[in-house]
């Protein structure tokens, strides 16, 4: 059974529904490793949007399904047909929301769409995305990737000039700041809301009979523009998270939405402008080590040579004799394609994950905990026995994950393991989208890298360099990287300084 939230839909009321379709709760634990105990970081959205396709709805949910791996908690669909603006959203993944039946309630030539990760309970469904708003300036839905740093002052400001919320949502925020705006057209209401606010935004908006697509000025968070070619008639534009969406939907890549960019989208056209300037670039620098498919290109660079570059690097600076090259997968396999190939060791999936532990399998969170990566992972004995093996992984976030993989591989009968990491050691949270721990809770930030390599059982444990990372992602269009996760640098002035604190205050 899960809930789904209609909105402005005909033959519906503004509520919630419950639908059955078998699906639990979501129970909010980590798909990647299937352990609650240790999760992977978590992208916390992706999102789409289409104008000038007839069933804008059913592009919407390929270009979703293409993303799902940047949230798997929520999912939903805004449509517009010039007239009337619906929206339905659940939770779950984008499949198990949208069936025919459930698309077939979006009509209409545009459409926006989010896939989320975010916790479980009522307000979940209510913070999920699209956000449908009717303000003065007419009814919006705005999607969003990324996280607003200076919230707390623009939501008291804007509560004392009247601003009821419906949500806690950032994405909300933006909206009332377009609402409460005293510009005179609506994309000049949108550039002053943007320019107000501070963090990491990809966003996609939708009015009646328009879109719009803006990144933050620093571009943490990707965002592309494509087209799909119509025989009879202009082209349907496509903004994605990632290219890999354009894919599906047998769309052509156009360009980047350049960091502090606004485009606009009407039947007249595109149009663009640059609501903000002179601001340093500081894209992501995590969605090229483990967040974005290998199959997308992101912040010019495909993710494939980053990645390919990052094991070919992380061999040149921390090679060790061994037998075999192993994958921690799926994320770790095109670095350690590249570590094989630079350092001629033979590259083997010595580790299998099992794509379809199902989410009602891996309740209740005791049971979860007693199997740990075992649900996930299994190791090939006959390649590991007696073999001198080194591990590729692209982070160690609390360490305990880790130590079970390397467990898991010498209980296989593995001579040595060396567990070598494709980004330098996690140090800091991150405050632009990306659900990591606090300092405290950060390995890393506690722990010299030999207590790690102690803690996790490893015979020899290294890291890529910061200046090896950032050499691996270097594209033609010389992006600058954020990597305060890395380093504590962060881009902004707003952080959650209670974050930041190490292990040892307060102990
Ligand atoms: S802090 Fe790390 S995860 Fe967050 S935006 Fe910067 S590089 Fe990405």
């Amino acid at each position: 059974m899960t809930q789904l939230l209609y909105q402005g839909v005909e033959g519906e009321i503004d509520a919630t529904s419950t639908i059955c379709n078998n699906l639990p709760d979501a129970p909010g634990l980590d798909v990647e490793t299937g352990d609650s105990s240790d999760p992977k970081l978590r992208e916390e959205c992706g999102v789409v949007a289409i104008h000038g396709h007839p069933d804008a709805a059913r592009q919407a949910y390929l270009g979703l399904y293409a993303l799902q791996h940047r949230g798997q908690e929520s999912a939903g669909i805004a449509t517009a047909d010039g007239q009337h603006l619906a929206n339905i959203k659940g939770m779950g993944l984008v499949s198990e929301i949208f069936t025919d039946d459930v698309l077939a309630k979006l009509p209409g030539n545009m459409a926006i769409g989010h896939t989320r990760y975010s916790t479980t309970g009522d307000s979940a469904l209510l913070n999920a995305q699209p956000i449908r708003v009717d303000s003065v300036k007419g009814l919006i839905a705005i999607a969003h990737n990324g996280n607003l740093v200076n919230l707390g002052n623009i939501r008291a400001r804007l509560e004392r000039d009247g601003a009821y919320f419906q949500t806690t949502s950032d994405s909300e925020i933006i909206v009332q700041l377009i609402a409460h705006s005293r510009a005179g057209t609506l994309v000049d209401a949108i550039a002053d809301s943007l320019s107000q606010v501070d963090g990491a935004f990809s966003i996609v908006m939708m009015t009646r009979d328009r879109i719009f697509a803006a990144r933050d000025p620093r571009g943490f968070r990707p965002l592309s523009m494509g087209r799909m070619k119509n025989p009879s008639g202009p082209d349907t534009i496509v903004f994605a998270s990632e290219t890999c969406a354009f894919d599906l939907l047998r769309a052509e890549y156009i360009r980047d939405v350049l960091p502090g960019e606004l485009v606009m989208v009407t039947e007249d056209g595109v149009t663009s402008r640059q609501y903000a300037t002179g601001v340093p670039q500081s894209s992501c620098i995590f969605e090229h080590v483990y967040f974005a498919r290998p199959d997308s290109r992101i912040f010019g660079r495909w993710v494939q040579e980053s990645r390919d570059q990052m094991g070919r690097q992380l061999a040149r600076e921390s090679g060790v004799p061994a037998d075999l090259v192993v994958p921690v997968p799926d994320s770790g396999v095109t670095a350690a394609l590249g570590y094989a190939e630079e350092s001629g060791i033979r590259f083997r999936l010595g580790l299998i994950r099992n794509h379809y532990v199902g989410r009602t399998f891996i309740e209740p969170e005791q049971r979860v905990r007693d199997f740990g990566v075992r649900l996930k992972l299994n190791p090939v004995r006959n390649l590991l026995e007696g073999k001198r093996v080194i591990l590729i992984d692209d982070s160690i976030i609390r360490g305990t994950t880790s130590r079970k993989i390397v467990r898991m591989v010498r209980g296989a009968g593995a001579r040595e393991v060396h567990l070598r990491i494709s980004c330098p050691p996690t140090i800091s949270p991150c405050f632009y989208g990306v659900d990591t721990p606090s300092k405290r809770d950060l390995i890393a930030a506690n722990k010299s890298i030999e207590e790690i390599r102690r803690f996790i059982e490893a015979d020899s444990l290294a890291y890529l360099s910061l200046e090896g990372l950032v050499k691996s992602c270097e594209g033609p269009e010389h992006t600058g990287y954020c990597t305060a996760c890395y380093t504590g640098n962060y881009p902004t002035q707003w952080v959650d300084v209670e974050n930041i604190l190490p292990a040892t205050i307060g102990i």
